[in-house]
C-alpha cells in the first residue's frame, strides 16, 4: 500500500469478498486480501476437491493457491493438521497475485451486498470502506448505522451511537462488541501503517546538505547561543522536509498536527536543534547539530541529560504547582453562584468576534441598540467579523454572585449555578503545559511587531 493510485479489483474476487463478508473478521483472510503474503498452497484432486499440502486453519471462504489460481474453501471451520486432508473448494477464476487488493480499490455495491446499505442506486465506494463498514458497523449493529462512504470521523459516529444507546435502539453488549471490533482493526498494523513508506523512513539528502551549509554559515551565531538564528535554521529545514513529503501516503498520518514535523521528524532525521539550557547563564540555548539517525556525539550528552532532567522537573514540580492553583481557585469560587436573572448593568465588554474566537462565545449575550441578543449557532454567524458589546461577568453588578445574563445562556440551559468548574479551566491549563514540556522539547520563536494585542 505504498501509493495513492487506485487499481481496479477483479470482479470475481469482489463477488468472493461480498459472498464471504464474515471473512473480514478473520485475521488470516484479511491478510490474504490486503497484504503481500504467500497464499496457502494446495493440490487439486478433482474440480471441487483439494488436498492440503500443509497444516492450516480452514474456514468457509479461505483462499488457496492451486497452480497459480485462487480457490475458495467451501468447508466448515476447523484446523487441518497435515497433508492428505481433503477440503471442498470452488475456483474463483482469478490468478494468484502477491497482493490481491488495496484499501482504495474502487468498487460498486448493490443494495443487497451489505446490511447497512439499502439505497436504490449502486454505491460507488472502496474496498477499505467496505472493510471498515462491515467490521465496525455491520457486525455489531446490523443495518442500524448507515454505510459511511466518506472520510471516517469517529467522533461523529460515536455521538450517534450514544444517542441510539440512550433511546434504546442498541444495547450495551452491542457497544462492547463494537469496541472489540474497532480495537481489533485499529491495531492491525500489518494492514495499515500509513507512515511506513520509503520517503517517510528516509530524508531527502538535499535537506542534510542544506543543514550542513547553514551550520557552516552561522557558526559564530550558533556558538554564541543566538536563539533567533537557531530557530530560523530549524524552521527552514522543517519546511523543506514537509515539502519533500508532499503527495506521499505517510502525510495522511503526519499532517494531523505539526508536532510530527517540528519535533519527531526533525529530531530523528534532521537535527536535535535548540535546547533550553539548564542554568540561567549568558547562553540560554544550546544547539544539537545532528540527528538521532546519525547518532549522538559525546559533547551533546550533557545537553541531552539536562533536557531530560528539565522535562522531568517540569512534570514533577510544575504539575504540583498547577494542582495547588486548582485547589486555591476551588476555595475562592466554591460559594460563588449565579443568583439572579439580570443584574441590569449597562457596562459591556467590547469583543472583536473573529471567526476562530466565535465558538468560545456561543450562547453569550450581546447588546445591540439596547436590545439583548443571544449568540446562538445561527445568530453568531451574522456577527462574525464585527466588534460587539458583550455582557460579561467582568462587569456583572450582582451582589455576592453573578447573573445569568452576564454569564451567558449556556449556564441557564444546563441549569448550572456553580461556576467553580469553569474557573478551574485556567489552572488546569498550567498543569497541562507542565506535562507537555516533558514530551515536546522544541523551542518556538514568535515575532511580535506590535504590543497592542497584549495590552488590556
Ligand atoms: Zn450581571
Amino acid at each position: 500500500m505504498s501509493d495513492l493510485t487506485a487499481h481496479t479489483i477483479h470482479p470475481n474476487l469482489l463477488r468472493h469478498i461480498l459472498g464471504n463478508l464474515h471473512c473480514l473478521l478473520i485475521r488470516d483472510a484479511v491478510l490474504d486480501l490486503f497484504t503481500e503474503i504467500v497464499k496457502t498452497p494446495s493440490t487439486l484432486l478433482d474440480p471441487t476437491h483439494a488436498d492440503l499440502s500443509e497444516p492450516c486453519w480452514i474456514y468457509r471462504g479461505k483462499l488457496l493457491n492451486i497452480d497459480g489460481q485462487l480457490y475458495s474453501v467451501t468447508d466448515a471451520e476447523g484446523i487441518r493438521h497435515g497433508s492428505n486432508e481433503t477440503v471442498t473448494v470452488s475456483a474463483l477464476g482469478v490468478p494468484v497475485a502477491s497482493q490481491l487488493c488495496q484499501r482504495n480499490n474502487p468498487i460498486v455495491l448493490q443494495s443487497t451486498d451489505i446490511a447497512n446499505y439499502q439505497g436504490s442506486e449502486p454505491l460507488h465506494t472502496t474496498t477499505g470502506r467496505l472493510l471498515l463498514n462491515y467490521v465496525i458497523l455491520v457486525d455489531p449493529f446490523g443495518s442500524l448505522v448507515p454505510y459511511v462512504n466518506a472520510e471516517w470521523k469517529i467522533g461523529a459516529i460515536e455521538e450517534q451511537l450514544v444517542d441510539y444507546l440512550f433511546t434504546g435502539r442498541l444495547t450495551v453488549d452491542q457497544i462492547k462488541h463494537y469496541s472489540r471490533n474497532i480495537h481489533w482493526l485499529g491495531h492491525f498494523t500489518e494492514l495499515a501503517v500509513p507512515n511506513f513508506t520509503e520517503r517517510s523512513l528516509t530524508i531527502d539528502p538535499k535537506i542534510i546538505a542544506r543543514r550542513d551549509e547553514l551550520l557552516k554559515q552561522h557558526r559564530a551565531e550558533i556558538d554564541a547561543g543566538d536563539a533567533v538564528v537557531m530557530s530560523r535554521i530549524e524552521s527552514e529545514l522543517v519546511a523543506m522536509d514537509r515539502e519533500s513529503l508532499k503527495g506521499d501516503v505517510s502525510t495522511l498520518f503526519y499532517d494531523r498536527d505539526s508536532k510530527s514535523y517540528d519535533n519527531h521528524r526533525k529530531a530523528t532525521m534532521i537535527l536535535g536543534g535548540m535546547v533550553q539550557n539548564f542554568t540561567d547563564g549568558e547562553k540560554k540555548y544550546s544547539f544539537i547539530e545532528n540527528s538521532l539517525e546519525e547518532g549522538w556525539n559525546a559533547e551533546n550528552i550533557p545537553i541531552i541529560c539536562n533536557e531530560i532532567r528539565r522535562g522531568s522537573y517540569a512534570r514533577a514540580k510544575q504539575t504540583a504547582k498547577g494542582g495547588e492553583e486548582t485547589k486555591f481557585i476551588i476555595r475562592v469560587f466554591q460559594n460563588t453562584r449565579i443568583i439572579e436573572e439580570d443584574c441590569g448593568t449597562t457596562y459591556c465588554l467590547h469583543v472583536n468576534l473573529t471567526r476562530d474566537m466565535a465558538k468560545k462565545y456561543l450562547y453569550r449575550n450581546i447588546i445591540v441598540d439596547e436590545r439583548r441578543i443571544t449568540l446562538g449557532v445561527d445568530v453568531i454567524e451574522y456577527y462574525v467579523g464585527q466588534v460587539v458589546r458583550m455582557r460579561s461577568p467582568l462587569y456583572c453588578s450582582t451582589k455576592n454572585g453573578y447573573c445569568y445574563t452576564c454569564m451567558g445562556e449556556l449556564f441557564r440551559s444546563i441549569n448550572q449555578e456553580l461556576i467553580t468548574m469553569i474557573a478551574v479551566n485556567v489552572s488546569s491549563s498550567f498543569t497541562l503545559a507542565a506535562l507537555k514540556s516533558k514530551h515536546v522539547t522544541q523551542a518556538k520563536r514568535i515575532e511580535v511587531r506590535s504590543l497592542d494585542r497584549f495590552v488590556v
